[in-house]
This record gives C-alpha cells, structure tokens and sequence, in this order.
C-alpha cells in the first residue's frame, strides 16, 4: 500500500447509543445523543411511508430516473448535471478521485469538515491547511494559498464543525478570482438551516462558473442519515467525470424512493427548521447563563468552549449524553452539541451543568 494511504486515520463518528449503553451499562432508553447532527424530529412521515411502499422492490436494481428528475426541477439544472452520492461523502470521495492524484494538493480550511482532508489525502494529494479567520475559511488566504498544482478547494458553507457561514458575494467574489483549473467544491450539507433570506442558490452560479461543483445530503433537514444518500451539482463535463468513477448502483432503492419523498414534504421541513431555531434559543440562552463562550450556530448545532473538553465529555457520557469532541479538528477545548428537541435539549444543559461544577 502506498504511504499516503498507510499514513491516514480512519474517521471518527459520534459515539453509537448502542455502544455507550454496552461501555457502561446505561439502558439505551436513557441515553441522547446529540453527536452526529442527525435530525431530532426523525424522518419525514412521508419519505417513511415511500421506504415500505419501497420494500416490495429490492430484488431489482435501484432505478435513480425519479430522483434525477426531481432534483434537475428542484435546482432548473439538466439531469445531466447531476451526481448522485451514498450520502454526500460519497460525492465528496468521486471529487476527489476525479481531480487529485500524487502530485496534486488541495486547499481546505482549518476546523474545516474531516473529510475533506480524508479524501484528498487517499487520493494521495497534498493537503494545504489554510488558517481560519474567526473559526471559519479565510477567503483570501485560500486564494493566497492555491499553488499551480492545486486541483481542488473544499469549503464548507456553513462549515461543520465550526457553524460559520459565508454570505453569497464573498464566494462569487472567490470564484471570480480562482484559476479555471481548479475546481471550487461548495458543500451545503446545512444550508436548509440558514434563515430563508440568507439560503444561498449557489446552483445558479453554475453556468457562470464550470469549476463550481455543489454538495447537498438529505442527512439533515431531510432526516435520511441512516439511508444514505447525497448529491452533487456541476457542470455536465464534470458530472461526467464523475460518474465514470461512480460505482454503478451506489444509491440504494430505498434511498432513491425515500430521497424523492422528502423533497416533497415540505411540512416536515418546515417543521425541522422551526425546531431548530428554537433548539438553538435555547442552547444559546443555556451556554450563556453557563458562562460558556460559543460560536453563533449557522447550522444544526452548537460549538462550545469548555475548557478540559476530554473530561468534561467524559462527564456527560457518563451523565448518558452523548456529544461530539472535535479535538481531531484542532480544538481540544472545545466540544460540539447537536440541536435535539426542547427536552433533550434541556437534559443537555443539565448535564453540562453538572459536568462543569
Ligand atoms: N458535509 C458536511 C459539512 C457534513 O457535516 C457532513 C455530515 N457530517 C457531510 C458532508 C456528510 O454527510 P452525508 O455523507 O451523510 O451526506
């Protein structure tokens, strides 16, 4: 195996439920996990209903006809502009075998989602860590940092795990600025979070920038984590490329069937927009009165300072609680909290409570 691939470290998930009721034998009934910023409401009733309807096909391939197409009317983008991903880390991984190899590097930011890094490292390119500015991408140092071999540069928008955001004239202003040759990856796996106002519609960029590809999952608002479904949006050349090194049938029947639902149901999304809204109140409100600094929340989810994070994880585990450390972000003090519903939320502040006093 080559050095690059030997030199990587496997990713790290937020604890299981499961696997903390083992650790310490806590009932999995009194455990809540706000780890993985997975959707607290659970899937959409009518993506549920889609996935039974669903269950009377799984001896035949998947068909991704319909999610296609109601993806290219969603976005006002050909079919052929599409990419679909098991989850978008899946689309995230195409990208990377589709641009980097030995010999090419990325640019990505610091506190910048793990894959990224991940990904472009098994493509055995190098990885250009850029500072952050106020926890999240400095533009113009990413500018600063693209050498003639880069290919490719991540961001994130909002970015996880720091929640920052950026408004939609600094990434044009990017994107008007970067070599032709490279390839800007936009991944707004939060952007249904974003108030209304501020929801970026970074697809219609596409036309004037074909070395824009976009990155949305249906693992968040949508509820779908555990189905596994993604998607990019780029230039039709790209999205070809793309699917020359796409496994055949990466998306599974139930995903498909699920996805399309989904869409559909507005009321459900709606609804997690309000829950989230409200989660973050009062999070923030809870931090606050904890006397714990926190980075304003763009996403589904809070970042948190803490201090000794690692024992003060350890102190809510054992409280059942189940959060994210992100030391293997560079921030060791810190910790991140997915908005759950308003009593998971408050047994989160609760604990926390304890676990700092
Ligand atoms: N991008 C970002 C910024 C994320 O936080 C996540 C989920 N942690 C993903 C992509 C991947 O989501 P999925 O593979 O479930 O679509």
């Amino acid at each position: 195996s080559p050095a690059y691939i030997r030199a990587l470290s496997a990713y790290q998930p937020g604890k299981p439920i499961t696997q903390l009721s083992r650790e310490l034998g806590i009932p999995v009934d009194n455990i809540i996990k706000l780890a993985s910023n997975e959707n607290p409401l659970g899937m959409s009733p009518k993506a549920r209903a889609a996935v039974e309807r669903e269950l009377g096909t799984l001896e035949r391939y998947p068909d991704d006809f319909e999610l296609k197409s109601a993806l290219a009317e969603r976005h006002g983008l050909p079919r052929e502009c599409i990419v679909l991903g098991n989850g978008s880390n899946d689309v995230l991984d195409l990208l990377a075998r589709v641009f980097l190899a030995p010999g090419t590097s990325a640019v990505f930011s610091q506190h910048a989602f793990a894959v990224y890094p991940l990904a472009s490292r098994s493509a055995g390119a190098e990885l250009i860590a850029v500072p952050a500015r106020d926890f999240g991408h400095d533009l113009d140092a990413m500018l600063a940092a693209i050498r003639p071999d880069t290919r490719v540069v991540w961001i994130a928008n909002p970015n996880n795990p720091t929640g920052t955001f950026l408004a939609a004239d600094e990434l044009v202003g990017f994107l008007e600025k970067v070599p032709a040759n490279v390839a800007v990856v936009i991944d707004e796996a939060y952007n249904d979070y974003l108030p209304p106002a501020e929801r970026i519609d970074s697809t219609a960029w596409l036309a004037r920038f074909p070395n824009l590809v976009v990155c949305r999952t249906f693992s968040k608002i949508y509820g779908l984590a555990g189905l596994r479904i993604g998607y990019g949006l780029a230039d039709a050349g790209v999205a070809d490329l793309m699917n020359r090194v796409r496994q055949p049938f990466n998306c599974n029947n139930l995903a498909l069937a699920a996805a399309v639902a989904a869409l559909g149901d507005d009321e459900f999304l709606a609804k997690s927009y309000a829950v989230n809204v409200a989660g973050i109140e009062q999070i923030s409100a809870g931090l606050t009165r904890l006397g714990r600094r926190f980075i304003p929340a763009h996403g589904n989810f809070i970042t948190f300072h803490v201090g000794d994070a690692a024992a003060v994880n350890e102190r809510l585990l054992r409280q059942g609680v189940i959060v994210r450390p992100i030391a293997g972000y560079g921030m060791p003090e810190w910790l991140r909290v997915t908005i759950g519903l308003e009593r998971d939320n408050a047994r989160f502040l609760e604990a926390l409570a304890q676990a700092l006093s």
